[in-house]
């Protein structure tokens, strides 16, 4: 634009009009920077208003940012139309720009967590039932008359529903309502957000709980942001505990988050929310529907919702007043998103209660070393639970030398284990065994020529899974038969399974206790999400003698008859190179062998395997967490590991490994790591390939007081920019190292 048009602008905008408005209006796509409009004339935006903006040729959403006068804004497009959505509040907004500052992810990527609910599915229809009303049809097949036999009472049925039961297709349903026989009625709406009752029952505490629930209730009286370790052993009573302080919040009339890594699991715990409060919480996790998600966010936003209990997501929602937020599990990896942006929910769920001015409770049975040293630093207070309710004891661990006493040839559970679940069994009582491999065997191979299944987009060996006939990766999803022969030598029947998973497993329990009820726990079997909550009830009741399952199985249910658990491979992830593997395992066989003994018998665990005097299983069998933990810190300490120092990764990847590995290279020589930093690599991801994407990795490690964002913001400014389809991965704090 020429100096004289400007001046013309200012001349024309001082005389006749007002100064125009101008919203910077961030976008939810991966930009950073919020765009500037002008607000045409009867358009009264504030910050935190979702509008209609123009993008390019296309029409976007967009939040105002910010608001302010500008003199001259003919050049700029105008805002379209506010839309019909919660505005966000000016803590969301700052969290918001908190965790993209802290995560470097571009702040429209942020805003899209926070926005996501809203808009989407907005036509999907409401379910539909159908009731008995008119006479019966002139021409009744048998099909018409499963259907109205099943309708006979005249309660409205769900269409879905319905066509299942009497085995009949849609079609059948739809001749019925045609014919007037039966009528169409849009389903009843179970409530979103029916209001917990704090004082609906009253729970008893023994003298240690009823000091914690004091400690915690004091965090909320003082009405500032503080955060609270809450450590006690599996079965402690941590839940019950917490749940006082979600009533404390409650009779405030202030909002609570319960945020757990794996929700759609947790029907146990909704039960038990209303037992103790008459109402189930609000849930938010991909498996609540796109309409409901939609009534719970302007519920949340309205301030109606009191109590909702959600996945890592939930932690962008627009609450109205948040006054808690509980961290259940927070050790678990679940709370780290690796993909988008790559944020650690429990981080940020402390940030969060800080802007709200909110009290957050971390629990834990085996708590991160990140929270247990921001304890012992009087940064966290930590209120501890050392001892099972009830007078209940801890299971008994023990491990069994699997160099002594070891499986038979081509099987997975020890002479001993298998006599110890049979007297198990004789009891009437339940055994878990863990193994943390879904399908049925890591690897296949060809005994003939050596040939090995490989994912052709992953560097990954694909896992056999017999039940559904297929080989899988479990990094990009695909999959493919198993071949009848070689593919390479064409030999016959010459493949091999390699390894255990819990469908080989089952297999061997089958052919040792063929009279034994089992039952494998796996997230990849079919049915999904209801399925698994069913069995897990059902487990819980106990239907089954022996339970195989994965790391699912392991976080926080409650099985009262459970007393043996059986750990298959005790050594799987000890090997693994991950920084936290020894405290990754330490926690997962702490949750595993803590199912044990949780209801009226004592617990027992048997960890096989191939090293038990390693320092993990060691402090697993003596009981001694403080210990471990006391070791673990003190290594870590001398590493310079987190959080004693800062890690960040960046990933590199490309179609093709040459302009990957060349820009991993470029970056690194732009690095100039000043005094704190150091920069490792880049080297070949341990995982060189993941769909079809090659990958280099460069790590950064620096002294806790360097700000690692700045020191990364500036490196990635001077560093040569990627082209083609080369693209960088920045993740804070990685928990993941593949
Ligand atoms: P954690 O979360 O520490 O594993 P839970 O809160 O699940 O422990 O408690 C374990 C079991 O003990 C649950 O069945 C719970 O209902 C019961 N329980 C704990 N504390 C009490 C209490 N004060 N009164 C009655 N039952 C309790
Ligand atoms: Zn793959």
């Amino acid at each position: 634009m020429s100096s004289d048009s400007r001046t013309l602008d200012s001349l024309f905008s001082e005389s006749d009009a007002p100064a125009a408005v101008i919203a910077d209006v961030l976008i939810p796509l991966a930009l950073d920077i919020a765009y500037s409009y002008k607000v045409p004339p009867g358009l009264v935006v504030e910050p935190g208003d979702v509008v209609h903006v123009p993008l390019a040729a296309r029409e976007t959403i967009g939040v105002v940012w910010e608001t302010r006068k500008g003199a001259s804004a003919s050049n700029l497009k105008a805002v379209m139309s506010k839309a019909d959505a919660t505005p966000l509040s000016s803590t969301l907004r700052e969290f918001v720009d908190w965790v993209a500052r802290y995560t470097l992810a571009p702040r429209g990527l942020v805003l899209r967590m926070a926005l996501r609910a809203p808009e989407i599915e907005r036509n999907e229809r409401i379910a539909m039932g159908v009731r008995l009303v008119g006479a019966p049809p002139a021409r009744l097949t048998p099909a018409r008359q499963r259907v109205l036999e099943i309708l006979s009472d005249g309660l409205l049925r769900a269409k879905r529903d319905l066509c299942d039961e009497a085995g009949v297709s849609a079609a059948v349903i739809d001749g019925l309502i045609d014919e007037g026989t039966l009528i169409p009625e849009p389903m009843p709406q179970a409530p979103i957000a029916p209001l917990p009752d704090p004082d609906f029952t009253t729970t008893i505490f023994s003298e240690a709980q009823s000091k914690a629930v004091g400690e915690l209730l004091n965090s909320i009286r003082q009405e500032q942001s503080s955060t609270t370790l809450l450590e006690g052993v599996t079965g402690s009573g941590k839940t019950e505990v917490y749940f006082e302080a979600v009533a404390e919040t409650l009779r405030k009339g202030r909002q609570s988050l319960i945020l757990m890594p794996e929700i759609a699991l947790t029907g146990q715990f909704l039960d038990r929310f209303e037992k103790r409060f008459g109402v189930r919480p609000a849930e938010w996790h991909s498996g609540v529907s796109g309409r409901r998600r939609e009534k719970i966010f302007s519920a949340l936003a309205s301030g109606e919702a009191k109590v909702i209990a959600g996945a890592r997501s939930a932690l962008f929602l627009p609450y109205a007043d948040l006054g808690l937020i509980i961290v259940d599990e927070e050790h678990e990896t679940a709370y780290k998103q690796e993909d988008g942006v790559h944020y650690h929910a429990r981080d940020m769920a402390v940030v969060r209660g800080r802007l709200e001015n909110a009290p957050v409770i971390l629990a834990s049975a085996t708590p991160s070393i990140e929270s247990r040293v921001n304890a012992k630093a009087g940064r966290y207070t930590h209120v501890k639970l050392p001892e099972r309710h009830g007078g209940r004891a801890m299971p008994d661990i023990a491990t069994i030398d699997l160099r002594v006493d070891p499986p038979g040839k081509g099987r997975f559970l020890s002479p001993r284990l298998i006599s110890e679940i049979r007297e198990t069994i004789t009891r009437g009582e339940q055994t878990l065994l863990y193994l943390n491999r879904r399908g049925y065997a890591p690897l296949t191979l060809c005994r003939h020529c050596g040939h090995r299944f490989q994912c052709p987009n992953c560097t990954t060996w694909l896992v056999e899974h017999r039940f559904r006939r297929a080989l899988m990766c479990h990094h990009c999803g695909h999959v493919e038969r198993r071949p009848e022969t070689c593919p390479s030598c064409s030999a016959e029947d010459s493949l091999a399974a390699c390894g255990p998973g819990v469908e080989r497993l089952q297999e061997e329990v089958a052919e040792q206790f063929p009279d034994a009820r089992a039952l494998v726990l796996s997230s990849d079997m079919p049915g999904g999400i209801e399925r698994l909550r069913r069995e897990i009830e059902a487990v819980a009741a106990g239907d089954f003698n022996i339970v195989i399952g994965t790391q699912l199985v392991a976080k926080g249910h409650h099985f009262p008859y459970l007393s043996l658990v059986g750990v298959v491979d005790a050594d799987l992830g000890l090997t693994s190179g991950d920084p936290r593997a020894a405290e990754r395992t330490f926690q997962m066989l702490g949750q595993v062998t803590g199912r044990a003994g949780r209801g009226h018998t004592a617990g027992r665990a048997l960890l096989q395997s191939y090293d038990p005097d390693h320092p993990v299983i060691r402090a697993l069998v003596s009981g001694d967490a403080e210990r471990f933990y006391r070791e673990e810190t003190a290594q870590r300490e001398a590493a310079s590991m987190p959080p004693f120092g800062r890690l960040a990764a960046l990933i590199i990847s490309a179609n093709d490994r040459q302009p990957a590995e060349s820009y991993a290279r470029a970056l690194a020589r732009a690095a100039e790591p000043p005094p704190g930093v150091m920069v490792l690599g880049p080297a070949e991801a341990p995982i060189a390939v993941i769909r079809g994407r090659h990958r280099f990795r460069i790590l950064v490690k620096t002294d806790r007081a360097v700000p690692i964002q700045t020191y990364l913001r500036e490196w990635l400014a001077r560093a040569p920019k990627a082209t083609g389809n080369v693209r960088v991965g920045i993740d804070i704090d990685p928990q993941s190292f593949y």
